[in-house]
């Protein structure tokens, strides 16, 4: 580009001197532009920078805010023991601090006379749904584990309790009960109420497959189940029904597929909303009318965090109406990026285009890549690594080879991206009691905190150096690993979010989309590459039902790594990368394209709102508590009703019955038409 631009210039020039002196004049000037041109490129002016259309609150307020929500919603569920109700916390999860080590405290048979008691106490504290759990058993713990942050993170107002401390004086007090137990036996004393409740009106749910008994047998009446078998294998999802966000895009398959459903036929009164693909198919969620009630079944015992939309969609088909806060918003992280010109295994390069690997990157692999991003109107986040060594203390020297850092970085930020930091070096932020379990071969420790703020301090000066404009919000670890000690260091510099991964593997930084309490946004990435499995596809799904939400981690050395996909080459790389941004907008073109920081303050928005819900005459009236400007909801209607207007915002339909309701006011009036 450059080179063609000086060329030009010179024969320009040397016409220049055959006419006259005013053109000499004009191409003077001409000249003067074109080198101020280069040299902006060269030194980083931005000739447009894309405004933030979110910002971030500052830290220290958004910091008391999450303090304040933590110890507010402290009682937002509670288990009963003891005769007390007992406020067991949100379940909002500060990083890797999971529900694993939350106990979810049990109501037992003593304190049942107590419990009443305090139920007959809290006669006008109407709650919407009770999950019913067995304590010590496998499966419904599992269930807890995804239900639980469920229905947190759906804002819902709900109880928990065992089994055995279930009473049917309690069941009047829920509109939704939701029965996540194996043993069916152990509501002997519970069933034939529930039953009558649900015919009166209330809603009841089948959480997972459980144990077939002859106590769960007596409930296939209002299930409308007719027989059940064995265990049955699910190599696929097909949804019969548009209610999802993507459902019936496709058909979705199942990595390593087990028998994780019951086998069954049921009435055809059921609603069957998704089967199994295999020949002879099994429903795996309906609805089920039951005299003035519904029931819902979710026949689909895969109870992984990648599978949580699916679960929550079941839970949605419940009652009438369900409305939950969501995230909208799309961001796209590009590792090492810019970066030194990576090193790795250039055969497949050499094979398919006999390049550099650095050429590679700047005539291929980054076209390619921004024009995909000015198809879908993508801002991506490319994240620092300034120098590929290994250096782990003493002074991190300054890397004054910067010609690519201006290069990729200020197209980047031409394009509407922002940069964030991953590191001066590939090490991740972890210390000497870091156990690498032999998995990381090349990776060293840090010595001291004091070491890893020192070679933080020089990436992030460096950037800085480079991208004076850009404020340095956003930081992914490296091999997505980081300590605590780590995590910790980061809030003392200028980053703000924290974007590791959704989904758990084994030495991995795993997070929720939330803020922590000390004022830092996890924003974790839930694909990444461009092989796209069916696990990642099914994640992909779930995540655009349950947060409204897509984070994809594009990786610019998946040409030199084996594992990664290198042998079928760039070009299957990039289609394969196609297809999944053509399927991701093609399902929910109406998803908010972000950068990193903007993704981060849309979290934000999402997990500070609280949301208080009451219905009347056809109106579904929200109070938003912490309303900050805007947010965004997912609204399900389920009975063929249509969403008429929104007062105080607006809203599309997204699927069947499935609509993104945008809140503009701290009131929203849903009007609903029957
Ligand atoms: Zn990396």
């Amino acid at each position: 580009m450059k080179k063609l631009f000086g060329r030009k210039k010179k024969e320009k020039l040397k016409n220049a001197t055959h006419i006259n002196m005013g053109g000499v004049y004009v191409l003077g000037v001409m000249y003067v532009i074109f080198m101020v041109v280069l040299i902006a490129v060269q030194a980083n002016v931005r000739y447009t920078i894309r405004a933030d259309r979110l910002t971030l609150l500052p830290r220290e307020e958004l910091a008391k805010l999450k303090t304040e929500q933590l110890e507010r919603m402290g009682s937002s569920f509670q288990t009963i023991q003891n005769g007390q109700s007992e406020a067991d916390g949100t379940a909002s999860q500060t990083e890797q601090d999971t529900l694993q080590e939350q106990e979810i405290q049990p109501v037992t048979d003593e304190a049942a006379t107590q419990t009443e008691q305090d139920i007959q106490q809290k006669q006008d504290v109407h709650k919407d749904t009770l999950l019913v759990i067995e304590e010590g058993d496998a499966g419904s713990e599992k269930a807890q584990k995804l239900y639980i942050p469920v229905f947190s993170q759906m804002k819902i107002d709900f109880d928990v309790c065992t089994a055995e401390a279930f009473e049917p004086e309690m069941i009047p007090e829920y509109d939704k009960i939701v029965l996540a137990i194996t043993h069916y036996p152990l509501l002997a004393d519970t069933i034939a109420d529930l039953k009558v409740w649900v015919k009166q009106g209330g809603s009841l749910m089948i959480a997972y497959p459980p144990e077939v008994s002859g106590s769960y047998q007596t409930l296939y009446e209002i299930l409308g189940i007719k027989d059940s078998g064995d265990t049955t294998l699910v190599e696929g999802l097909h949804f019969d029904k548009n209610f999802m966000i993507g459902g019936t895009a496709k058909d979705y398959y199942i990595i390593d597929a087990y028998d994780c459903s019951l086998g069954l036929s049921i009435t055809d009164d059921c609603e069957v909303y998704i089967r199994s693909t295999d020949e002879y198919s099994v429903p795996l969620v309906w609805r089920r009318k039951a005299g003035e009630g519904t029931i819902v079944v979710d026949n689909f015992g895969i109870l992984e965090k990648a599978y949580r939309g699916i679960h929550c969609a079941a839970y949605s088909l419940m009652g009438d109406y369900c409305i939950y806060p969501v995230i909208n918003g799309a961001a796209f992280y590009i590792d090492d990026f810019p970066s030194p010109v990576p090193g790795g295994d250039g055969q497949y390069i050499t094979r398919d285009y006999n390049m550099s690997i650095s050429d590679f990157y700047s005539q291929v692999w980054w076209n390619d890549i921004y024009e995909l991003a000015k198809k879908h109107n993508i801002y991506y986040t490319g994240l620092v690594i300034e120098d590929y060594s290994n250096q782990v203390s003493g002074e991190f020297v300054r890397n004054r080879e910067v010609r690519r850092f201006q290069y990729f970085g200020n197209m980047l930020l031409r394009s509407g991206g922002e940069i964030g930091i991953h590191g001066y070096n590939h090490m991740p932020l972890v210390l000497e009691n870091f156990d690498y379990k032999d998995q990381y071969d090349a990776y060293i420790q840090w010595p001291s905190v004091e070491d890893m703020r020192n070679a933080l301090d020089e990436v992030l000066d460096f950037t800085h150096d480079l991208f004076k404009d850009e404020e340095l919000l956003v930081y992914v670890p490296p091999s997505n690993v980081l300590s605590r000690e780590g995590r910790e260091l980061l809030n003392e510099t200028s980053i703000r979010s924290v974007a590791a991964v959704y989904l758990s593997t084994d030495m991995a930084f795993e997070q929720e989309f939330e803020v922590s309490e000390d004022g830092m946004i996890n924003c974790p990435r839930i694909t990444s590459g461009c092989v796209i499995d069916e696990y990642m596809e099914l994640a992909a799904l779930s995540e655009l039902n349950l947060h409204f939400v897509n984070t994809h981690f594009v990786h610019p050395d998946d040409v030199l790594d084996e594992d990664r996909g290198a042998r079928l080459g760039w070009a299957k790389l990039y289609k394969n990368l196609c297809s999944y941004y053509d399927w991701l907008y093609k399902v929910s073109p109406k998803i908010r394209n972000m950068t990193g920081t903007e993704l981060a303050a849309a979290v934000e928005h999402y997990d500070l709102v609280e949301v208080n819900r009451s219905f009347a005459d056809d109106k579904l009236t929200l109070k938003l508590d912490n309303f900050n400007g805007e947010n965004w909801m997912l609204f399900r209607v389920n009975n063929g009703e249509k969403l008429l207007r929104v007062r105080g915002g607006g809203f599309d339909e997204v699927a069947d019955g499935l609509y993104l309701i945008r809140c503009l006011k701290d009131e929203v009036e849903l009007e609903i038409y029957k």
